[in-house]
């Protein structure tokens, strides 16, 4: 279960506090043994995140796992960056922020649907170079910001504090809730997927 893996992402930190941020969480997460404090698991692709710590089960819900299982590292990501659930990662639609209507991507037999997911293409590319990025809403005419567009949660998430825990099971409701508390009560969202 190794190339399974979380992504908390805070939508609303910024680039110049994600750092302070993400430190002040590491330090919560060391503190209470769910991480250990020094960078030495390695990561796909990645240089090492910190490896689980002692207390790694009482934030998981394993009872799906067969026994004995071991969860890999912590990556932390402080950089404006798309997160998104690996190469499958293929939304239906999104919701319009304003009208919360919904713009779709497929038709019925999955077929894509000219002109639906090129504007959110574009404005991925553009946040991702540090712009604002709005998209164009195809019923109301509006554009809102791509990070304020919901429904997508799923397969992309968009930040600049993102947490990745590689291989371990779902973390619980209650440990994510806390996570949320820590991160300033900012918006987040959980990419979950496999590479
Ligand atoms: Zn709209």
């Amino acid at each position: 279960m190794g190339d399974y893996f979380q992504t908390v992402v805070d939508r609303d930190v910024t680039e110049a506090d994600a750092a302070p941020l993400a430190a002040r969480v590491v330090a919560w997460l060391v503190a209470e043994g769910v991480i250990g404090p020094d960078r030495t698991e390695p990561v796909l692709g990645r240089g090492p995140g910190y490896p689980p710590g002692p207390r790694i089960r009482e934030v998981v819900d394993s009872s799906g796992w067969s026994e004995p299982w071991q969860g890999g590292a912590l990556h932390v990501d402080v950089t404006r960056t798309v997160f998104d659930a690996g190469q499958w990662a293929d939304p239906s639609s999104a919701r319009c922020p304003r009208c919360e209507r919904e713009t779709e991507f497929h038709d019925e037999a999955w077929q894509e649907i000219p002109g639906g997911w090129a504007p959110f293409s574009e404005a991925i590319e553009d946040w991702e170079a540090g712009a604002e990025a709005l998209v164009r809403c195809a019923h109301c005419d509006a554009s809102s910001p791509l990070v304020d567009w919901s429904g997508m949660g799923h397969c992309f998430a968009f930040g600049a504090l993102g947490f990745t825990f590689w291989g371990w099971p779902d973390l619980t409701p209650a440990f994510l809730a806390e996570f949320d508390r820590r991160l300033d009560g900012h918006r987040t969202v959980l990419v979950s997927g496999k590479i």
